[in-house]
């Protein structure tokens, strides 16, 4: 394991980042086809860069490679077999394990191998739903060495929501495990698939289930198969050479509607993209410990607690905990001294929550955090206090960048490979090479440096990005690149300044982020809206200081409504409870007597989230009826 210790290994180098950028813009083929040599191809692709008449693009198109080839059979090639590939720490239920990258690679092989054997082949879907144990990743990894396209659901989503993606992707096998844990509470998950295959119309062919001791589950004989005893029986797989534009994975994430989109991720494209994060964007190297702090059902989970660090060689630390109660708010300090962590990356909420039980970082004292040399907060707006706070308490630089589910990697970031300049709090730094980001009007003309407006990509993206929605590119063209011809519209609003530093302010559509997860407040007002009692409503994402945002519900009762208006929040909470799940945060719910409106009949949204944040807010000219502000502002003091 890496003991060299945290101080910063790149010094800045304006020059340098600005050559990169420029050239990645000015000439992406010929820069790419540069980055893209650093991945051990089947086959080096040729054609780097073809543009569809559609606006979109294809990377790499007659390259041929394999992406879990590329993370541990290359390993273990460059003389890497005996290091650490992955490390789990569990303190929900006291496990501690490692797997150097041949033992993962023993693993994954024989994982693949049984996939095989159950009759999953190349173009395949595979729904995996697990909590954060090891085998998760080893699901993905299998999938990937097979040519089957993996779909992880996190564990927090709600039946309901596992049947949409079940309907979407139609996969051909589910893998899940047991249950998971929450601080103390075992959730068993086997009801929750049962559940979701009830509700869903494709039923995979069967459920391969890893059983933890914390919850036996009863199988469906015949559908439900015993992970631990298949694999028993399973002969290793070889890596499937694929196309770079076969899809490795399909990652669902919120729009603005109650319909999850499936990003795309193309095997070329991203692991082009992988090697370049680790290396340029978080100046990770080879033999070094790499810790994502996240799950395995979101992207972090995929590019910085999978693919990322394993394809460039690092050791990754794999965490079943949160950052406080299991068992303390110094359990990331543990973490940090006890692998020789040398860099993190966490969403800002996390920090919030270590800072309100341990202000004074009394729990991070008598701990050695020399191994660490930055912080990487993303996800969500990183307030200033908090960054300060955190800077103030470790002493190592905290850096602020910006992505997305769909871009699969940083659009903006510090840069540390290519000697990036840090910002201070407030600014997600500035744009990686590859994105040319820019600030647009409503009628798309740009605005000068430090005008706020909606933040977008002149096209092409780079590698890694996806190009398409699984089962739906007209879905993918109208939200992404209709808005802004010649331009990927990101969603988020904010301003760049006059030395490039990008400002994220939030989303300008109806996607709201609760604990850095994405959340369709579209999709609550559909569930809200199905209640016999509610004439309409509004959803909106109000501030909160852990939290970042969480939902709330302004609903209006149908006249002569027979029900308490007590007993319909309860039972609208409980709803969303069940049909999204619990990560909704999904409590306040607020009767009002009618919603301000537009004179055209919109709601007025952006008002309705400046009152409930205690902001000062002026009465928009399109309002129907002004007094309504007032009632509205009255209901939520
Ligand atoms: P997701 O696709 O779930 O990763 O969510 C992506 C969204 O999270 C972005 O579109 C932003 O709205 C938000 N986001 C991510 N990183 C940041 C950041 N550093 N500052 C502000 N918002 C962020």
């Amino acid at each position: 394991m890496n003991h060299q210790n945290g101080a910063p290994r790149h010094a800045p180098d304006a020059a340098h980042y600005d050559r990169h950028h420029s050239r990645s813009i000015t000439d992406p083929a010929a820069y790419w086809a540069e980055q893209a040599q650093q991945v051990a191809w089947y086959r080096a692709p040729q054609e780097i860069l073809q543009s569809m008449p559609d606006g979109t693009h294809r990377w790499f198109a007659d390259g041929s490679l394999n992406s879990c080839y590329l993370a541990l059979d290359r390993q273990i090639e460059l003389g890497r077999g005996e290091q650490l590939a992955l490390i789990y720490d569990s303190p929900v239920t006291g496990q501690q394990a490692s797997y150097t990258y041949r033992q993962l690679h023993a693993e994954v092989a024989r994982l693949a191998g049984l996939l095989r054997q159950l009759g999953v082949g190349k173009g395949d879907g595979v729904i995996i739903y697990m909590p954060m144990v090891p085998q998760a990743a080893m699901a993905m990894l299998a999938c990937a060495r097979i040519g089957a396209m993996h779909s992880v659901v996190f564990g927090g989503f709600a039946p309901h929501e596992l049947a949409l993606r079940i309907d979407d992707l139609k996969p051909r096998l589910l893998l899940t495990a047991s249950c998971g844990l929450e601080f103390d509470r075992v959730i068993a998950y086997k009801p929750l698939v049962d559940k979701a295959l009830e509700l869903s119309k494709h039923q995979p062919e069967h459920v391969l289930l890893w059983q933890r001791p914390q919850a036996l589950s009863t199988m469906l004989p015949g559908r439900d198969l015993d992970w631990q005893a298949a694999l028993k029986e399973a002969k290793p797989a070889d890596p499937m050479p694929m196309a770079s534009t076969d899809p490795l994975y399909i990652l669902y994430t919120s729009g603005t509607t109650g319909k999850p989109k499936g990003i795309v991720r193309e095997n070329g494209g991203h692991a082009v993209a992988m090697l370049y994060t680790m290396h340029q964007v978080y100046g990770m190297a080879a033999g070094d410990v790499w810790w994502g702090v996240s799950d395995v059902g979101w992207v972090v989970g995929h590019t910085l607690i999978v693919y990322g660090p394993l394809m460039a060689g690092c050791t990754t630390v794999f965490y079943e905990g949160k950052p406080v109660r299991t068992p303390d708010a110094g359990a990331y300090w543990r973490i940090i001294e006890q692998y020789r962590v040398n860099a993190l990356f966490c969403a800002p909420t996390a920090m919030r929550a270590i800072r309100k039980e341990d202000p004074q970082g009394e729990l991070l004292k008598g701990r050695d955090l020399s191994s660490i040399r930055q912080l990487f907060l993303a996800g969500e707006k990183l307030d200033s206090s908090t960054h300060q706070w955190l800077e103030r308490l470790t002493g190592k630089p905290v850096l602020d960048h910006w992505w997305q589910t769909e871009t699969g990697w940083p659009v903006t970031a510090p840069c540390l490979g290519l000697g990036g300049h840090v910002a201070g709090p407030g600014s997600s730094n500035r744009a990686v090479p590859g994105y040319a980001v820019q600030v647009m009007d409503e009628e798309g003309k740009p605005l000068p440096a430090g005008e706020q407006g909606s933040i977008v990509i002149a096209l092409p993206l780079p590698p890694g990005c996806s190009q398409t929605l699984w089962g739906d590119h007209a879905r993918y063209l109208s939200a992404y690149l209709q808005a802004f011809p010649g331009y990927y519209n990101t969603g988020d609003g904010g301003y760049v300044d006059a030395d490039g530093l990008v400002y994220i302010m939030g989303r300008t559509d109806d996607v709201i982020n609760v604990s850095g997860h994405r959340l369709s407040t579209g999709e609550m007002e559909d569930l809200v809206g199905q209640h016999p009692a509610v004439a309409e409503s509004a959803v909106i994402g109000v501030h909160d200081e852990i939290k970042g945002q969480v939902p709330l519900a302004l609903v209006v009762l149908k006249d002569g409504t027979q029900q308490d208006a007590a007993e319909v929040r309860q039972q609208l909470v409980a709803q969303v409870r069940e049909r999204i799940g619990a990560l909704a945060c999904f409590n306040r719910v607020v009767v009002v007597k009618r919603l301000p409106k537009t004179r055209s009949g919109k709601t007025l949204r952006a008002v309705l989230r400046k009152i409930a944040d205690g902001e000062d807010y002026s009465v928009p000219a399109t309002i129907d009826d002004p007094a309504i502000l007032q009632e509205i502002a009255a209901s939520l003091a």
